[in-house]
């Protein structure tokens, strides 16, 4: 099966502990997502993070960007701590960190996590000092860092002196390996510099984010093969809708196939007045559907087609869909396992009972000209045949039951095997 090969294919990395998490060293991927409201403001930082959590963030990326942002971190760990949302905070660097990591002790200790751009730490002369102030802070408080590169804040300095090297070779590589290599280069010689500075390399994650898909693949497989730190995986602007979903998943995919990749985070631009925590599920939906994680329930429905004239088998797959949803902050904790569960809404008899036998919970529901009967199969036996006004009712008691039946710690104990925490 494609998710245990990807399974058994992870690469080795030195596991780094963030808070309550593990990312890496044989730890299951782990979903990261970022916050969009001006971390100054307490209460909207506080409600989205919660909100983010909820959906799943196992890791919450937070702006820090100014001194009232610095000031604000304590009070959100606060404000989350006292709604039972202890989801570690990571701190989001460029510019000023060595300023504000320094000047506001309370923020520093509040994150769990500091995420440094190699190319924003500051000019030429100042880089190296800036950069090792922050370390140092990461030393102090015992943090691990981030070392995140990003091809459009990419180190100058680095990028001038690989294109010079290049121009000397006797086969110069073309621009776009160039800039792949200078990416890579940066990762690693940070990495270096930050072990240097006493930074144990159990506290470092490296990522390299570039916007194109071709362009991360390479970069990614080039890092992997030159280190052994956990890595961040997440293409950088996105985009917006089903563009940034299908990029994301795209790039992602191949690389967590491959092996690579500790924690990912997909960078989707939500629509005006969109919800935030779309790219958290998104970010679920690849590791479940790549078998590498199980989130919630898989309802598996057919698209429809010309033998299916009515809507009933759209809507009860909706249904289904949306009642799984509801359900799962509460089934989560009553009913482990449960989260690997898979529901089939088949619309005819073509692959209907086929698919169905595969679910765990099934129903073929009748195609135009078909006898008016929706046989339902569970764990691949035929259970009982609806018919009538009801269907989707009883069905969903089905469902309920089975979950009752199946995965109740008074029943059969069945632990979640994807539990990180
Ligand atoms: S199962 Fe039936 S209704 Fe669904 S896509 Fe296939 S042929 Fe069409």
């Amino acid at each position: 099966m494609a998710g245990e090969d990807a399974q058994t294919m992870r690469r080795t990395s030195v596991g780094v502990r963030v808070g309550t998490v593990t990312i890496g060293g044989g730890a299951p991927i782990v979903v990261q997502s970022m916050t969009n409201t001006d971390t100054a403001d307490v209460k909207a930082t506080i409600a989205q993070v919660a909100a983010l959590a909820r959906a799943g963030s196992e890791l919450v990326r937070v702006t820090v960007n100014t001194a009232e942002a610095a000031q604000a971190i304590p009070y959100v760990r606060d404000g989350l701590d006292q709604i039972g949302i202890h989801v570690p905070l990571i701190g989001d660097f460029h510019y000023n960190g060595h300023k504000l990591l320094t000047e506001y002790p309370a923020c520093a200790e509040a994150l769990a996590k500091y995420r440094i751009n190699p190319g924003n730490v500051g000019s030429r002369s100042k880089r190296d000092s800036q950069f090792a102030m922050m370390i140092e802070v990461a030393c102090r408080n015992n943090k691990p860092v981030r070392i995140g590169v990003n091809w459009g804040s990419l180190d100058a300095a680095l990028l001038t002196r690989v294109m010079d090297e290049n121009a000397r070779a006797p086969h110069p590589l073309p621009a776009n390996q160039v800039i792949h290599r200078a990416m890579v280069l940066s990762a690693l010689e940070s990495a270096r510099q930050a072990e240097n500075l006493g930074l144990p390399g159990d506290h470092i994650v490296l990522s390299c984010k570039m916007s194109g898909v071709q362009d991360l693949v390479a970069v990614y497989r080039a890092l992997a093969a030159q280190c052994h730190y956990a890595l961040h995986l997440g293409l950088t602007e996105a985009g917006m809708g089903s563009k940034g979903i299908v990029a994301s998943t795209a790039a992602l995919a191949i690389l967590l196939q491959e092996g690579i990749g500790e924690t990912i985070r997909v960078s989707l631009t939500p629509e005006p007045g969109g919800d935030r925590t779309q790219e958290v599920v998104v970010a679920q939906q690849i590791l479940q559907t790549m078998g590498l994680r199980s989130f919630m329930p898989m309802v598996v429905a057919c698209p429809g087609c010309g033998r299916t004239t009515s809507t009933v088998f759209q809507e009860l797959a909706q249904k289904i869909q949306n009642y799984l949803v509801e359900q799962m902050s509460g089934w989560r904790k009553q009913y482990p396992g449960v989260e690997e569960m898979t529901v089939a809404v088949m619309g005819c008899v073509v692959n209907g009972p086929g698919e169905s036998k595969h679910a765990n919970v099934g129903i073929s529901l009748p195609g135009t000209g078909e006898h008016p009967s929706a046989p339902v199969y569970i764990d691949g036996q035929k259970d009982v045949t609806l018919r009538g006004e009801r269907i989707a009712e009883e069905f969903q008691e089905i469902v309920e039951r089975y979950v009752r039946d199946h995965y109740s710690t008074q029943n059969t104990p069945q632990p979640s095997r994807q539990d990180i925490r």
